[in-house]
């Protein structure tokens, strides 16, 4: 049944098709583990139900409407019970809407995931099962430890640590499990862990057997802490480890001596505020996962098109006429470029002109459309590409694709070096109205390790939606892409902590790891 296409339903009107649900394993936290299959299936949905483990970035792969279905807490958020989530799955794909059912892990592993496929399948409805990687295997890879191992484990048992013990046949075998020649992984288990202990313990299980629990595996938060079986509940509890955590017990703790990785990157457990605009933080989002630190969305300003395109679009009808095109953003790059195309012409328009680029990230974006920038200056500023550029410009005519603010350096230097230059505004940027209410929160709360400024615009605008929102920077540390950007943030009243050598973010983001080494 799984995969056969929906075909004509029993709903209401009798006419429409029934639509499908695919229950979909989210993975363990790091938005990195859902499967090529799971963003597939999010990228066709039209409704996406999800659980409170899910990593809300994964919402980012869809366009559909998302409601979360448990809050851990409460605040207020409705929640919904197992069977009014099963009464909508069915209503849902009986309307004909392709409905992703978004669960932590994976579906099957203690997530009530085969409840929901039987009441699917007792009500005819499509659907199919997307395997996520479970809690266990993706928590223990990033802690280090090996779930099996040719000499110290040749079973795992993944076990519920959250059994009502009032229960009268209790369906965990702590005498099976402490005899088990194997690994252990409980899950739900941190609550209870003093219990759990103790009852694998006066089974007989060897009270110095090496233990662990991995708090929020995967996630920037990962924590783990080792001890011997009999000491892992006074050390858990000192640490102050937090759910989700899995309590691991066997020999092949002991390897996470050599082969932790995830826990020794350079940034882990920090947050670091990107203030680039939302559309253009993918890039710098991946980069401080890969170090480990919690990527923050805070724009200040975000980019538009222009007002009016007309005037960039008499200026793409004469685009031979010009000797250089100067581009200081990828901004600039995406905007003269992409409405070259949108207006039906193409890049033979540009075969006259020489391209100027102001760092590698705009020559880059210009690699994007398959071209080659001619001058790269070697440090990134609006300085040193017009020094550049001055000795070769003179009664050139040189157009400026720019945003719609922005320094007056570079058209001052140009015309200085006799350039015939003409300014084309080929994208807008403005400021944002406030940040997210996360953000702020966090802010307020002092929970913001790091902020990136990579411009001086934007860290303006970082003093002005602090204003905004009413929040001291106090406990947050600034790293500035460049002396220029520094200046203007003291200016603005902003105190800098570290500035990057190299003016990109990949230099940024060098600084405070240097920073915090
Ligand atoms: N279906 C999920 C498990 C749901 S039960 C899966 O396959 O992973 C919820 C339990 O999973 C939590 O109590 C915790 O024990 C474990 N868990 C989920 N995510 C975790 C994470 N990132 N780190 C550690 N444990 C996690």
């Amino acid at each position: 049944m799984a995969s056969v296409p929906p075909t004509s339903g029993d709903s209401a009107g009798g006419s429409s098709r029934t639509g499908c649900v695919y229950l979909v394993g989210a993975g363990p936290g790091d938005p990195g583990l859902l499967t090529l299959r799971g963003l597939e299936c999010l990228q066709r949905a039209d409704l996406v139900l999800y659980d409170g483990l899910v990593n809300p970035l994964l919402l980012e792969h869809t366009q559909a409407t998302a409601e979360r279905t448990r809050r851990r807490g409460d605040d207020g958020h409705k929640v919904l019970d197992q069977d009014e989530i099963n009464r909508r799955l069915v209503a849902e794909a009986r309307a004909g809407r392709t409905v992703v059912r978004l669960k932590g892990g994976d579906p099957l592993v203690f997530g009530r995931g085969a409840e929901e496929a039987r009441v699917l399948a007792e009500a005819g409805v499509p659907f199919e099962i997307v395997p996520g990687i479970t809690a266990a295997t993706a928590a223990a890879a990033y802690a280090g430890i090996p779930m099996t191992h040719r000499d110290k484990a040749s079973a795992v048992a993944l076990v519920t640590g959250h059994e009502d013990p009032s229960k009268e046949n209790p369906a965990v075998d702590y005498d099976a499990l402490a005899g088990f020649a194997g690994t252990l992984v409980f899950y739900m288990g941190l609550d209870q862990i003093g219990e759990i202990v103790s009852r694998l313990l006066s089974a007989g299980r060897d009270p110095a057997s090496p233990a662990a629990v991995i708090s929020q595996g995967t996630l920037p938060g990962q924590q783990t802490v080792t001890a011997s079986l009999a000491e892992l509940p006074g050390a858990v509890e000192a640490a102050g480890l937090v759910a989700p955590s899995l309590i691991v017990v066997g020999e092949c703790v002991t390897e996470r001596e050599a082969i932790s990785w995830f826990e020794q990157r350079p940034l882990l457990g920090l947050s670091v505020g990107v203030t680039r605009p939302v559309t253009q933080a993918a890039g710098v989002v991946g980069r401080l996962v890969q170090l480990g630190a919690e990527p923050v969305l805070m724009p200040t300003i975000e980019i538009r098109p222009p007002a009016s395109s007309s005037e960039v679009d008499s200026v793409l009808d004469q685009l031979d006429g010009f000797d250089w095109i100067v581009f200081t953003s990828v901004n600039g790059v995406a905007g003269l470029l992409g409405r070259l195309w949108d207006i039906g012409a193409d890049l033979r328009r540009l075969s006259n002109c020489r391209l100027a680029a102001i760092g590698p990230a705009t020559a880059e974006a210009l690699a994007g459309y398959r071209l080659r920038a001619d001058l790269v200056p070697e440090s990134y500023r609006a300085e040193a590409l017009g020094e550049a550029l001055g000795s070769r410009v003179e009664g050139a005519r040189v157009l400026w694709a720019r945003a719609s603010r922005g320094r007056d350096v570079l058209p001052e230097m140009l015309e200085k070096a006799g350039a015939n230059l003409q300014q084309l505004v080929v994208y807008r940027n403005e400021d944002v109205e406030g940040w997210p209410a996360g953000t702020i929160e966090r802010l307020a709360t002092g929970r913001l390790d790091w902020i990136g400024l990579s411009s001086p615009s934007i860290a303006r605008g970082v003093a002005r939606l602090a204003g905004l929102a009413d929040v001291t920077l106090d406990s947050t540390r600034l790293a500035s892409i460049s002396p220029v950007t520094s200046q203007a943030a003291r200016e603005a009243g902003l105190e800098v902590s570290v500035e990057a050598e190299n003016y990109t973010w990949d230099g940024l983001l060098a600084a405070i790891v240097a920073a915090e080494g």
